[in-house]
């Protein structure tokens, strides 16, 4: 896959540490970027729609877009699958919008690796405590499923430093000001033009 001269930010961070807000924020203010929408087995939240936060797919289904090599990465968290459609990231490239993605440490690795100038943010809560209070906030899962999203705070918050660069999403004015502040000097000093 060659990228066409078309830059890509991939964020990740710990369950309720900000990505959606932050990219929905983006999203609405500048056209010109393109939100990879992913397949996960994962059931869909009171209010999440099929096709905007998430295309809710089969387990089934899943497996068979593996087989078929229709993602350009998977990975399983927190016991469903998550993955990223190559159609509509080709169809997006070609249009030449500003990709971004919302990815956990494990497929953020895989893209980085296959898709080298790819800039990653990695964005961290302020505090354990405060990404606990901003999920429960949130209301949006249950007391088991939060639990289990902060059981795996430790780990990605190992992975941190893999990643271009790292913002704290204290302020969220202040975090989305960064994340296009780190996009503006990567495309300044990324050639986007290699192939993948
Ligand atoms: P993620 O997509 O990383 O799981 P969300 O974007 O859903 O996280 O954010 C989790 C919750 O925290 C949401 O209710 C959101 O409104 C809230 N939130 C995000 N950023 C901030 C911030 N800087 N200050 C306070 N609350 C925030
Ligand atoms: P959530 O269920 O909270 O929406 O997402 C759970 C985790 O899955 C988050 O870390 C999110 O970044 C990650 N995720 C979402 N889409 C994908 C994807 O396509 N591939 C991978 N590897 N992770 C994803």
């Amino acid at each position: 896959m060659s990228n066409n001269g078309t830059l890509a930010v991939l964020l990740s961070s710990p369950s309720g540490g900000g990505k959606s807000t932050i990219i929905r924020h983006i999203l609405k203010t500048f056209p010109e970027f393109w939100h990879s929408v992913s397949c996960t087995t994962r059931a869909p939240r009171y209010n999440e729609v099929n096709g905007r936060e998430y295309h809710f797919v089969t387990v089934s289904e899943f497996e068979r877009m593996v087989q078929a090599d229709e993602l350009a990465e998977f990975a399983e968290v927190h016991g469903d699958w998550y993955g990223t459609p190559l159609l509509p990231l080709r169809k997006a490239q070609g249009e030449g919008k500003k990709i971004i993605f919302d990815l956990d440490v494990d497929g953020a690795a895989k893209m980085k690796q296959r898709w080298q100038s790819i800039l990653t943010i990695y964005i961290m809560p302020p505090s354990r405590e405060e990404l606990e209070r901003r999920l429960r906030k949130r209301q949006s899962e249950s007391e088991d499923v939060i639990q289990k999203r902060l059981k795996r705070y430790d780990r990605e918050q190992q992975e941190a430093n893999k990643y271009d660069y790292r913002i704290i999403n204290d302020s969220l004015e202040c975090a989305i000001e960064e994340v296009l502040m780190y996009i503006r000097v990567w495309s300044k000093v990324t050639d986007f033009t290699q192939e993948v």
